[in-house]
């Protein structure tokens, strides 16, 4: 990824810029899958695990990122959506493959407009689809 593409992305959300905000970012935007706390440690050999995850918490704070549970590890991916520091938007289906592992945002899948009953506070909605992705099915 270009690094004038990566300033921009963080200038767009009021992020300072600081080397290890551009390395996740990176990351980020080079993969088409959710990529773990776990998973950043071993790409980032050099950076420890609280630094990338104060980096990942910043991200997600400012609608850059949004992240999912899947099998009890928090997993990150990149926002489409036009998230801000106010509010995220990405009410779309997730999809975990059984067979490779690898969780993508299926922004297609869309879950808009949602009404709950009024006493109930929902906190978290999770959209999670399990099955076969299509390079799996070849
Ligand atoms: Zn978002
Ligand atoms: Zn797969
Ligand atoms: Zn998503």
């Amino acid at each position: 990824m270009e690094v004038s593409v990566i300033e921009k992305k963080l200038a767009q959300k009021d992020i300072p810029i600081t080397p290890m905000r551009m390395i996740v970012l990176d990351a980020l935007m080079k993969s088409s899958q959710a990529i773990s706390l776990s998973e950043f440690e071993e790409l980032l050999q050099q950076s420890d695990r609280s630094t990338i995850y104060r980096t990942l918490k910043t991200f997600e704070k400012k609608g850059l990122i949004h992240s999912i549970q899947e099998n009890n590890t928090t997993q990150y991916l990149m926002c489409h959506d036009d998230c801000d520091e106010s509010q995220h938007h990405d009410y779309h289906l997730h999809f975990y493959c059984t067979e490779c592992k690898k969780t993508t945002c299926l922004e297609e899948v869309r879950f808009e407009n949602i009404h709950f009953p009024e006493d109930y506070l929902i906190k978290e909605l999770k959209f999670v689809a399990n099955g076969i992705c299509k390079d799996c099915q070849k």
